[in-house]
Order: C-alpha cells, then sequence, then structure tokens
C-alpha cells in the first residue's frame, strides 16, 4: 500500500488530532500534532471561524512547510448579537471553563423568557491548507441550529452542550447519544464536506 500523506494538525490537543486521524485515515492520510514539529499555537486574533481557522492552518503550514489543518468552533446566540462567538471558549474569562461559561450565558438571556428568543447556532470552520503558499485553501463551515435552555440538561458531549436544545429533537446535546451528535452536528458535516473536496481535490 502506497505511504500515507501526512497532515499536520494545528493544534495542541491528542483527542482532535484520534478524531481526525479516524475522518481521514481512510482517505489516506496521516493526522500528526504540530507539537512533533516544535511548531507552537498561533495567536488566534480573527474575527470570524473561518478567519481563525485559516490563521492556523497557514501557521502551522508555513512552520512545518507540510499541508496543515485546523479548526475553529463555538456558539453564536441571535439575541446576543452572535456571541460569544469566537470567544466561545473564554466567554467568562478563563479559557475552557464551561461551567462559568455556561452560567455566564444563563445569566445573559434572564431576560429572555420565551424559548423563540434564545434561538443559537454551533458554528465548526475546518481550512486546509495544502502548503505554505496554497492560494486557495479547502474550507468548510458548517452551523447546527437550536435553542439556549433555561437550565443545564443532560451529561454527554462538552461546553455548551447542556444548555443546546436541538432543533426539532426536544433534547439537548448532551442528552443525545454521542454516535447521534457525532452524525449531525456543525462539525460532524463540516468534516464531512471537507472529506468530500479533498476527495475531489487531492494533496499532490
Ligand atoms: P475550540 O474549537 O476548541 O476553540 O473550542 C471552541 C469552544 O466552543 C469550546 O470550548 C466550547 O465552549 C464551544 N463548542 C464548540 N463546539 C462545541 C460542541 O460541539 N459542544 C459544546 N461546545 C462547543
Amino acid at each position: 500500500m502506497a505511504d500515507k500523506k501526512i497532515i499536520v494538525l494545528a493544534s495542541s490537543n491528542a483527542g482532535k488530532a484520534r478524531e481526525f486521524n479516524e475522518l481521514l485515515g481512510p482517505l489516506g492520510f496521516e493526522i500528526h500534532l504540530q507539537k512533533e514539529y516544535d511548531v507552537a499555537d498561533a495567536e488566534e486574533n480573527g474575527r470570524s471561524f473561518l478567519e481563525n481557522a485559516l490563521i492556523k492552518a497557514r501557521h502551522t503550514a508555513v512552520e512545518t512547510g507540510l499541508p496543515a489543518i485546523a479548526d475553529d468552533s463555538g456558539i453564536c446566540v441571535d439575541v446576543l448579537g452572535g456571541r460569544p462567538g469566537v470567544m466561545s471558549a473564554r466567554y467568562s474569562g478563563v479559557h475552557g471553563d464551561d461551567e462559568a461559561n455556561n452560567d455566564k450565558l444563563l445569566a445573559q438571556l434572564a431576560p429572555y423568557k420565551q424559548l423563540e428568543q434564545r434561538s443559537a447556532h454551533y458554528v465548526c470552520a475546518l481550512a486546509l491548507v495544502r502548503g505554505p503558499d496554497d492560494p486557495l485553501p479547502l474550507t468548510a463551515v458548517e452551523v447546527w441550529e437550536g435553542h439556549i435552555g433555561f437550565k443545564p440538561l443532560g451529561t454527554g458531549g462538552f461546553g455548551y452542550d447542556p444548555l443546546f436544545l436541538v432543533q426539532g429533537r426536544g433534547l439537548t446535546a448532551a442528552q443525545l447519544p454521542e454516535k447521534v451528535k457525532n452524525l449531525i452536528s456543525h462539525r460532524a458535516r463540516a468534516a464531512m464536506k471537507l472529506c468530500a473536496l479533498l476527495e475531489r481535490s487531492p494533496l499532490v
């Protein structure tokens, strides 16, 4: 069998590397973490998810000279003008404090007593830069529609999942079986889209 082609993941998250390996392995790719190449995280100073994904992937491709992939995701609440948005992971001020982030979101939405006023969507942006100078990166952005509930429900998932009532299901993302979430989520659909693009436009 031909050697697998390496794609460097612009992240230090081993869990994400595993997920991308499962997804892209069957297509002939091998995902390596950027720390194997001594690449530090890029500064995520974009104003959109896609800008951040591209900043991260480009930084890693430039540093390694190899193809690089990055993702950026979060949740946007309509009545808050799209916030937390790209600040989702650090909304409360502390990076990755899910409980504090959820508490802040519930407090901000307290004046909105009707579920229809609390519409929101998760967003996932993926970018694959095929080399340091790739002028046409492969990108995929997908959303997952729902509403922010009034209290946390469910124990699955992570982040805002206990608050995110999935459109048309009457359950939060944290109440969905993991397999179901991984088929219908913003991240799942963005990943499938990127795979389809990659099949049509393979790395040379
Ligand atoms: P990042 O993409 O690893 O930077 O994470 C962005 C942040 O968005 C996470 O820390 C979560 O707060 C939130 N987020 C993104 N996707 C999900 C999801 O599927 N469930 C729950 N929270 C999410």
